[in-house]
């Protein structure tokens, strides 16, 4: 029997698509694809972009300036030194992962002449996960105070990785403990407004995610298919 041919990009868009609640937000992350494959997922429907270097990002929002209503994510680890160009760039930082990392943002919100500066999540970590950046629960009630100085920030909620491996169960139960540190902080730190956002679940655990209250996906391989590295 002859083999199909692979679906393309916007077939495969529509399948995911398809199994989402509509409230749930796929971000399509792009990193290291190139700007022609990105209009592919756009004239599908996506309009929601992830990428995870700041300067690969500018490049490809440049060559693609004729699509206006691309919103930006940032979801990698963000250097402080790219700190200025990413908000001046983004709409989104999911990966704000450390206390000097919100302070440098806070100050630069404060001195830059933009309007608008990005939405944020902070990004943790449930699971100990040397290989993932981000905040511990315990590092994260440690700097509590000092990110809720950072006032000028539009903290709108939690990002997640969830460590290799683990089993549906344990991922499952990872995602809804990251529920229930949004809801928590959301109480008990009102300096850091709601967090009513949940960035969680990547292509291979995205279903559990969704399952445990994801409002934002972020799906790479599932869409683009591999990664050139
Ligand atoms: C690369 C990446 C993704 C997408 O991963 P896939 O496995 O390709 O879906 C999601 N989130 C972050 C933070 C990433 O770096």
């Amino acid at each position: 029997m002859p083999s199909s041919p692979p679906l393309t990009i916007q077939e495969r868009v529509i399948a995911i698509r398809d199994t989402l609640p509509p409230s749930v937000r796929l971000i399509a992350v792009s990193k290291y694809m190139p700007a022609d494959l990105i209009r592919q997922a756009y004239t599908a429907g996506v309009r929601d972009f992830g990428e995870s270097r700041v300067q690969e990002a500018v490049h490809k929002m440049t060559e693609l300036k004729d699509l206006q209503d691309i919103t930006w994510h940032l979801i990698g680890h963000l250097q402080s030194n790219k700190a200025k160009l990413a908000i001046q760039h983004f709409d989104w930082i999911h990966s704000v992962d450390s206390l000097p990392l919100a302070q440098r943002l806070e100050r630069l919100v404060l001195s830059s002449s933009h309007q608008s500066s990005p939405q944020l999540c902070l990004q943790v970590k449930i699971l100990p996960d040397p290989t993932k950046f981000g905040w511990s629960i315990a590092d994260l009630k440690t700097d509590l105070s000092a990110l809720q100085a950072c006032s000028s920030l539009q903290w709108r909620g939690l990002m997640t990785i969830l460590p290799r491996g683990l089993t549906e169960k344990k991922a499952l139960d990872t995602f809804q403990k990251t529920r229930q540190l949004a809801s928590d902080l959301t109480q008990e730190a009102q300096g850091l407004g709601t967090l009513s956002e949940l960035s969680m679940g990547m292509s291979n655990d995205y279903p559990l995610a969704v399952q445990s209250g994801a409002t934002m996906i972020r799906l790479g391989q599932c869409i683009f298919g591999d990664r050139p590295k």
